[in-house]
């Protein structure tokens, strides 16, 4: 299957999205530092704190950033992968080529603009 994105096209794509992995990890990093999830609970729970719900609330805060960055993560790589791999930039609905300059903004994209609106009517419905 011959993409439609000319090899400078998808170089541009290729190196956008490992530049966000590279953030992503970063961040997830940074956030847990180095601890596992769990450990990372206890701790916050285990300091001092008068304001206890204050922390339940920045720890509840914590989890949902990581949540949002791990399943990021997952789109990235699984482009990353297609983009070696093919078919790359294939609407996962229809079929349709996605327009690059949906590509440029999120190069993990797996639908075709119009099939992502359909999708978000549906779920909102
Ligand atoms: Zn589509």
């Amino acid at each position: 299957m011959v993409s439609h994105l000319t090899q400078g096209q998808r170089a541009l794509l290729e190196s956008a999205l490992i530049r966000r992995q590279h953030e992503l990890d970063r961040q997830l990093v940074e956030h847990q530092g180095g601890l596992s999830r769990a450990e990372h609970a206890r701790e916050v729970l285990s300091q001092d704190s008068d304001d206890v719900s204050h922390r339940e609330a920045e720890r509840e805060l914590d989890m949902a950033i990581n949540d949002r960055d791990l399943g990021e993560l997952g789109s990235v790589s699984a482009a990353l992968r297609r983009l070696k791999e093919g078919p790359f930039g294939l609407c996962a609905d229809c079929g349709d080529e996605i327009a690059f300059d949906r590509l440029k903004v999120e190069p993990w994209a797996l639908r075709c603009v119009s099939c992502e609106a359909l999708r978000e009517r549906a779920a909102r419905a």
